[in-house]
């Protein structure tokens, strides 16, 4: 098949076919997006010189017309003779495509409406944000540029290819489908040509226009539907970490989107999620510990006034507060979280129990003794552990959260012995006379004479 038998079809479809304005326009967007020299002739229309290794392969073509449609009607009216000569028609302009797609050049465009720098960026990222007495700025950024594929053809929407139409099939470098959905919001329908792509030189392109090359073909099942031109569409992705600083404490906010995503509004910036109650806010705020957190989850502390996130406060069980977490400690009774000033010393077992489990001064636990006998599994622990208790032979037990109650009697005297549940550990030892109601604390270094053979 010789060229003219090549180009007839084009020039009789272009010249029925209701889409070949779209055509042109796509052939003088290739024009501009190969970055060939421009060279005006006499009557200032512009051409464009083709490079000298791909002349050769066009039959010596030196030049073509930058604007495809115009040009051979200028040419025609002004000089019906040049015509013949130098009509840089349609079709020429389709066989040059073809060389370049063949010799593996593809052009480089971007969505036109994309930005391409972070600085028109950050007023997106940082207007989302109010930040009390202090400010976000970057922490750290990049705006990525991932290509896509656009493999431009002709295809024959006819049985005979007498009508051709121009499709544009969008797929991944590595040929995979784009989510048509995505296409619209990167706004792929408006390129605008980049002289220079902006990872040079990308040395896996002669694959990509291989992949573009085959997926037209597939995706149009015109199995003749070679492409034009596959151009590599590079779509600015941002990763982006904001910094919230307030008072010299920061605290780091990751996010990432397609820029044109933030740019156009489909996406916002992420709230700042509070790392200590989940809460999710704009509103950045310092608490008085010196955390970063939302303004929604600071909370303020009943008893000293301190402002700070919720999770650091927790409920009196006496007073009904809400107050810091380390201003309550649980009593051993009930196992609520009381306030220690509130806190009341038992009179027989010296722990700090609630206010709720006390009663004229004596713990619910040292007021409910129980008699054991001496396999009782707790006191057999506490007589292995301190074996001189044994010479004690009556025993009433009574337990708290935390301690075991011991209160031994005999015949003229009685003592009481709380140790640790879990490590035997001796609380608190006191005595007493047996008619007395009263205890009597034994000091710690005496504790030895009653436990110590
Ligand atoms: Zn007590």
């Amino acid at each position: 098949m010789n060229e003219q038998d090549q180009q007839a079809p084009y020039r009789d479809a272009l010249s029925t076919t209701g889409s070949s304005e779209e055509i042109d326009a796509f052939l003088t967007w290739c024009g501009i997006a190969l970055g060939w020299e421009v060279v005006p002739d006499e009557r200032d229309v512009p051409w464009l010189l083709i490079p000298a290794a791909l002349q050769e392969e066009v039959d010596g073509i030196e030049k073509i017309s930058a604007v495809p449609a115009t040009a051979v009607v200028a040419e025609a009216s002004a000089d019906p003779t040049a015509v013949a000569v130098q009509t840089p028609s349609r079709p020429t302009w389709i066989e040059v495509l073809r060389k370049v797609v063949a010799t593996d050049q593809a052009a480089h465009a971007a969505p036109a409406s994309q930005p391409t720098s972070v600085h028109e960026l950050t007023p997106r990222l940082f207007e989302a944000y109010t930040v009390d007495g202090g400010h976000v700025m970057l922490g750290g950024c990049s705006l990525e540029d991932h290509p896509l594929l656009r493999a431009t053809g002709l295809v024959g929407i006819d049985q005979d290819r007498q009508m051709l139409q121009l499709v544009h099939h969008f797929t991944t470098v590595d040929g995979q489908p784009v989510e048509p959905q995505l296409l619209d919001s990167l706004h792929v329908d408006q390129l605008t040509p980049l002289r220079r792509p902006p990872r040079l030189p990308p040395p896996e392109l002669p694959s990509w226009v291989e992949t573009g090359r085959r997926q037209l073909a597939q995706a149009t099942d015109d199995l003749s539907a070679e492409p034009l031109l596959i151009t590599v569409v590079w779509c600015k992705y941002l990763r982006c970490k904001l910094t919230f600083e307030i008072g010299g404490v920061q605290a780091d906010l990751p996010f990432s989107s397609w820029a044109q995503w933030l740019m156009g509004g489909e996406v916002k910036p992420p709230p700042f999620v509070c790392p200590h109650t989940g809460r999710e806010s704009f509103h950045v705020v310092l608490d008085d510990d010196g955390v970063i957190t939302v303004a929604e989850a600071i909370a303020e502390c009943q008893h000293t006034g301190r402002r700070v996130v919720e999770t650091s406060l927790a409920t009196c069980d006496w007073t009904g507060q809400r107050v810091l977490r380390s201003l309550l400690a649980p009593c051993p009774v009930t196992g609520q979280l009381v306030l220690a000033d509130h806190r009341i010393t038992c009179a027989t077992c010296g722990q700090q129990v609630s206010p709720k489990a006390s009663s004229k001064g004596h713990c619910q636990a040292c007021r409910s003794l129980h008699a054991v006998r001496g396999n009782d599994p707790r006191l057999a622990r506490v007589l292995q552990r301190y074996p001189k208790l044994t010479q004690w032979s009556t025993w009433r037990i009574s337990e708290t959260n935390t301690a075991w109650i011991l209160r031994a009697s005999s015949v003229f005297r009685r003592l009481l012995v709380v140790v640790d549940r879990q490590s035997l550990d001796a609380l608190h030892l006191a005595e007493s006379t047996l008619l007395s109601r009263d205890w009597s604390p034994v000091p710690a270094d005496r504790w030895d004479q009653h436990f110590t053979p």
